[in-house]
């Protein structure tokens, strides 16, 4: 009689060693995602609202591409690294983690120039004049309550830039760690290096990984091995469903779970080899009010969108 195999089992079965870890490149995803994003941006109906956010993202990754090869934050040492690993914690936990306070010279860094680029809305402007004056302190607490994934105290329209000179930092810290100092955690539903939730999950096609499935930190854009038909929030491995938008893009698609109603999406590099989680993401809003309508939840946010719940 035939066994039915599991989906580990098939993919252990193909004899191939599963990467567990992709470690961001020193370079950052950032220039990949400021180019995905004027792509999704461009082929968007004209006038629509999103195609004008997408671009204006694209300028917000233009510039983190631009200032992270600068920064050289202080990596843990080897006794934090151990501490970690003992505890079975991240050891770049996001929300623990003493950030250098250059983090939020950065933010405004980062908002005034793309406030400054051509058909910037003036929203932006009045964003770079919010976060100017606000106290070190006042600026602190929105950065923690975007790191524990908080909404009531967040500032919704500075939230995308805060979080991109946050992902900046830890992008740059995460690019450094060797794949060793990151220990499996017992959770697999956080990243392993940070314990930030995923903003999705891709099916890579590269020789590499071709047909393994990663979640995608939505900070430090670390990417960790789970098997696929497997649910992002609960881990279940029943009532897994996946929808599309009829006439759209094949290469995305949200996985629901029955167990506890939540979605991801997933993305699928050999029907698109472009597709970046972030930007992928966040073109994709009719695949999350189909979602909505058929009563499940976000998983997480995306870290370029901030609404409230
Ligand atoms: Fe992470
Ligand atoms: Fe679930």
């Amino acid at each position: 009689m035939p066994r039915i195999l599991e989906p580990g089992q098939i993919e252990a079965r193909a004899g191939r060693p599963i990467a567990r870890l992709r470690l961001p490149e020193r370079g950052g995803p950032f220039a990949a995602r400021a180019r995905r994003l004027r792509h999704l941006g461009e082929s968007g109906a004209p006038g629509e609202k999103i195609a004008d956010y997408l671009n204006l993202m694209a300028a917000l990754a233009d510039a983190q591409a631009l200032a992270l090869p600068a920064l050289a934050p202080p990596p843990p040492t080897t006794e934090q690294l151990k501490r970690s690993r003992t505890h079975g914690m991240p050891p770049l936990e996001a929300v623990s983690w003493r950030r250098p306070p250059e983090w939020r010279e950065l933010a405004l860094r980062l908002c005034a120039s793309v406030a400054e680029v051509p058909g910037a809305p003036a929203a932006v402007g009045a964003v770079h004049e919010w976060l100017a004056v606000r106290s070190a302190a006042e600026t602190e607490a929105q950065a923690q309550a975007l790191l524990a994934g908080g909404h009531e105290e967040i500032e919704i329209a500075a939230a995308p830039f805060l979080m991109a000179a946050l992902q900046m930092y830890w992008v740059a810290l995460v690019s450094r760690l060797r794949e060793e100092d990151v220990a499996p955690l017992e959770v697999p539903g956080v990243c392993p290096a940070c314990g930030t939730a995923p903003v999705a999950s891709v099916v890579r096609a590269d020789a590499r990984s071709e047909g393994y499935r990663y979640l995608h930190c939505a900070l430090c854009a670390a990417e960790w091995h789970l098997v696929r038909v497997t649910c992002t929030q609960c881990q279940s491995t029943a009532g897994i469903a996946y929808h599309s938008i009829e006439g759209g893009s094949q290469a995305i698609r949200a996985e629901s779970c029955e167990e506890c109603r939540t979605y991801r999406k997933i993305l699928y590099q050999e029907k698109d080899a472009q597709v970046e989680p972030v930007a992928d993401d966040l073109a994709s809003l009719a695949l999350d009010l189909l979602m909505t309508e058929a009563g499940f939840h976000r998983g997480s946010g995306n870290p370029l969108l901030w609404q409230r719940p």
